[in-house]
């Protein structure tokens, strides 16, 4: 008999699920049910796609056995079984160890599933048992095995007889301690109610031996008990249900056992179609943001069913990017079973399918967000961003569909708003849609740049997300109102100031020229400003690239080392211009001096780094002194 140790870090993962803060014990039984469906799945399928494999449908079941004698619970299926390196593969290393590295203590304490987050859905038998047992014979192998563990110290693996392919998973169950009762999990009722709690819907039948009363002889009212096989499940899968028998903890408890989410899903989505192509989905919005989602390792897709049987465990093609955090099952009679990846890709049914899908997500987000704004807004927290990045992606292909979608902060409402809302609240003089870009809402309240229009009475936009402004250059116009930026070039307001502001641009062009020189080509133009009231000086950019732009560009790997054409703007009705004229006509040395300290607060007001802070500072004390 060879001893195997667990590999090191599945020991003290182990452990620490065994000893966890899991409060949910039962849900060790969903999870061997669950390995146990998905290994008649997989004989099942065999069996349709091999015809030299026949199979009898009657023969595939699961079957829970407890007894309370020996107190064991025994859970049998009539799968595919494991091989002798299956059996220490798979049940003698938990998850990826990289899974681990994520997850912070507050996650754990959250009472988040633990186990379901690492994949370690065998483990969890530790949580009710001493000893686990596991005897297997694989599909086309003579040989069965027994691998046994008595939980983080490691296993045994040794040849065993079993006529019959298939799992046997044996449970020598706990003793009772004073706060936890384990006996109950060998109670049938109990067993029962777990059973139809969470694996009902389970393809096969999970068959059990119910003890029930019986009249000893017809007629007579002295009864005995015998046992009686019964099938504890319905049997039919919940996307075949009808949408008025189920409850929203049903939706749940099939969002948790599919492990689409660790979270609550924020809504589920459930379509049966019965047209040009006959299919049944059941989809969810998740409430959390999947830790890798936002990386590359995110891989986003549906379960794909062929009339009940899975053929493929993340369709990519059923879903677009910009919908990529929509989790759920497709099942639908009109595909083919022996189906491959490639030819998944061009199939008309599939096709038609995904756009519906497309669809029904939409109208479910927007209804959402018009009776359930605080939910949407929680979405959009989550996943807003993966909106934006749709309407700019594909050079603005989806810009339609996700537009009433967005939502950005408004400086009047001071929360979200849509576009819409935007809009229809605009007055008359109002032509343009202004925004404004920063790191944050606080950071931008403050933007000098944002006066003029603040003043005028208008709704600014915040945008604080990098892809913000990028998305809105894609989407050019909403409603026929065009997009402007309070610190772009022309800000498209009718003034009385204007012609001021051109006169006073002509008196002062020299002291503006010469200033130009002084920062030798870090601006393009030194400008009177149109749109400051109270603040001396800020910088705007002329042309399509905006000063936020720059920053995302060239904080990119591959950066162009694109530049926006900067342009410093000076208030002339501020007390400090009176100081440049004077300076300028007495003094050059000081207008020098002036002019980087100008120029550099506008840098910092910008969030841009100013290149010489040492100058800068000493600057600063030149003029204290
Ligand atoms: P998961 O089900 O998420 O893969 P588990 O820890 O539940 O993780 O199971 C690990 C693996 O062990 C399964 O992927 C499967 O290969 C194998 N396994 C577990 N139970 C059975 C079973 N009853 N029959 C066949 N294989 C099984
Ligand atoms: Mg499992």
């Amino acid at each position: 008999m060879e001893k195997l140790q667990f590999k090191a870090e599945s020991k003290r993962l182990l452990e620490m699920m065994i000893n966890s803060i899991y409060s949910q014990k039962e849900i060790f039984l969903r999870e061997l049910i669950s390995n146990a469906s998905d290994a008649i799945d997989k004989i099942y399928y065999k069996a349709l796609t091999d015809d030299t494999l026949t199979f009898d449908k009657d023969k595939f079941y699961i079957k829970v056995v407890p007894d309370k004698e020996n107190r064991t619970l025994k859970v049998i299926d009539t799968g595919i079984g494991m091989t002798k390196e299956e059996l220490e593969n798979h049940l003698g290393t938990i998850a990826k160890s990289g899974s681990l590295a994520f997850k912070t203590e507050n996650e754990m304490k959250d009472g988040h599933d633990l186990i379901g987050q690492f994949g370690v859905g065998f483990y969890s038998a530790f949580m009710v048992a001493d000893v686990v047992t596991v005897i297997s014979k694989a599909l086309g192998e003579d040989q069965a095995y027994k691998w046994e563990s008595a939980g983080a110290d490691g296993f045994t693996i040794e040849p065993w007889t079993k006529d019959e392919v298939g799992t046997e998973v044996i449970l020598k169950i706990k003793e009772n301690t004073e706060d936890e009762n384990y006996d109950e999990f060998l109670e049938e009722y109990r067993l029962k109610a777990i059973i139809k709690k969470y694996s009902d819907f389970i393809r096969y039948p999970i068959k059990m031996d119910v003890t029930v009363s019986r009249p000893k002889a017809d007629g007579d009212s002295d009864t005995v008990e015998v046992k009686e096989e019964q099938v504890i499940n319905s049997m039919v899968p919940i996307w075949r249900k009808n949408k008025s028998e189920l409850t929203d903890e049903d939706y749940e408890n099939f969002y948790t056992e599919k492990r689409y989410g660790f979270d609550k899903p924020l809504k589920h989505i459930h379509i049966s179609v019965d047209g040009a192509v006959r299919y049944h989905a059941i989809l969810f919005i998740p409430e959390s943001i999947p830790f890798d989602y936002y990386t590359q390792d995110y891989e986003k897709g549906l379960e794909l069913y062929s009339n009940g049987v899975l053929i493929m465990n993340k369709c990519p093609d059923l879903l677009p990017d910009y919908f990529s955090f929509v989790k759920g099952m497709v099942d639908s009679e009109d595909l083919s079973l022996n189906i491959s990846r490639e030819m998944l890709q061009h199939d008309k049914q599939l096709k038609l399918i995904a756009k519906n899908i497309s669809k029904k997500i939409k109208s479910e987000l927007l209804q959402m967000l018009k009776n359930e704004r605080e939910k949407y807004e929680k979405f959009f927290d989550a996943f807003g961003r993966q909106l934006k990045y749709g309407v700019y992606s594909d050079f603005g292909m989806h810009k339609e569909t996700l537009q009433d979608l967005l939502m950005f902060y408004s400086s009047k409402e001071k929360k979200r708003v849509t576009l819409d809302e935007y809009v229809s609240r605009m007055p008359e003089d109002q032509k343009y849609i202004y925004y404004a870009t920063g790191d944050s809402v606080e950071r931008i309240e403050k933007l000098p740049q944002t006066e003029l229009v603040a003043d005028k009475g208008y709704e600014i936009l915040y945008f604080t997300d990098e892809i913000d402004e990028f998305a809105i250059k894609m989407l050019l116009k909403y409603k026929d109102k065009e997009f402007r930026s309070v610190s772009g070039s022309d800000l498209g307001l009718e003034e009385e100031d204007g012609k001021k502001t051109e006169e006073a641009e002509k008196d002062h062009q020299p002291l503006f020229d010469y200033m130009k020189k002084v920062l030798d080509g870090k601006v393009k133009a030194v400008r009177a400003s149109k749109r400051l009231k109270s603040h001396p000086v800020c910088l705007t950019a002329e042309g399509e690239v905006s000063i936020e732009m720059e920053k995302v560009l060239n904080a990119l790997p591959n950066n162009q080392n694109v530049h926006a054409e900067k342009v410093l703007e000076i208030n002339t009705q501020h007390e400090v211009f009176q100081s440049l004229k004077n300076a300028y006509d007495n003094d050059k040395t000081k207008l020098d001096l002036y002019t980087n300290l100008l120029y550099n607060q506008a840098l910092l007001i910008e969030g841009l780094p100013i290149s010489d802070p040492v100058a800068f500072t000493n600057d600063i004390c030149k003029i204290m002194v």
